[in-house]
């Protein structure tokens, strides 16, 4: 099988994590630079499971944000999407993430890619010093986020300049629950999911229209 052990070694895999509520072209142009950028076989997208940093609002069903992943990658061969968040019970911790990743793909050189905005955070995160252990990190540009290194350990990150796309899901959620349109933020197949299965209502999100 393609992920047989006996070929992860060398392999070279980027991991993106997110919410992906929903995945946007943010995500994917970062993805496909970095791809690019480090010779990466495979980036593989991570949807959390049960989210430990947005308390706050109600996020979609982790089977709608996965499905939407699956739609935006599909057409990629270099992309994939993992359920090893959302299948673990409990909080995501990346730490887990990129343990169950190198347990499938063991031996392979994983790059854990993140925006400039969770890379500001990544010290407060469950074991952080871990995390080095477990994969470089490559830190991305972000519009209206400063990409800083943070001081982070030695040689654990690589800073990386990627297309500006000024694109958030929650502007995403916003835009629809306020009925304006998410094309081109968005892959097409997504506007039709978020339609389909009526995502992002006003009601949901508690958005006001006038
Ligand atoms: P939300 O507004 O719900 O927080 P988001 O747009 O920030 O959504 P996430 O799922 O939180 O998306 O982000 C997953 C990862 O993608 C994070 O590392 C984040 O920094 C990065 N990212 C998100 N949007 C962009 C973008 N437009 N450009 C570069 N990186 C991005
Ligand atoms: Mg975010």
């Amino acid at each position: 099988a393609a992920y047989a052990p006996a070929m992860s070694r060398d392999r070279r895999i980027g991991v993106m994590g997110g919410t992906f509520d929903p995945v946007h072209h943010g995500h994917l142009v970062a993805a496909s630079e970095v791809q690019a950028r480090f010779n990466l076989d495979e980036v593989i997208f991570v949807p959390t499971g049960e989210p430990w940093q947005k308390g706050a609002r109600a996020v979609s069903p982790a089977e709608d944000r996965y499905l939407m992943t699956v739609i935006a990658t599909a057409s990629n061969p270099r992309f994939s999407v993992s359920r090893v968040d959302i299948d673990r019970e409990g909080p995501t911790y990346t730490v887990d993430t990129l343990q169950d990743l190198r347990l499938a793909r063991p031996g392979a050189d994983v790059f854990f890619i993140t925006g400039a905005d969770a890379l500001a955070q990544i010290l407060s995160w469950h074991d952080a010093e871990k995390l080095f252990g477990l994969a470089h990190f490559i830190g991305v540009t972000r519009p209206g986020y400063t990409l800083d290194d943070h001081h982070l350990p030695d040689g654990s990150v690589t800073l990386v300049e990627v297309p500006a796309m000024a694109i958030s899901s929650t502007a995403c959620r916003e835009r629809v629950a306020l009925g304006e349109p998410v094309w081109y933020l968005v892959p097409d197949g997504v506007v039709q999911y978020i339609q389909k299965r009526n995502l992002y209502s006003a009601e949901i999100i508690g958005v006001r229209s006038e």
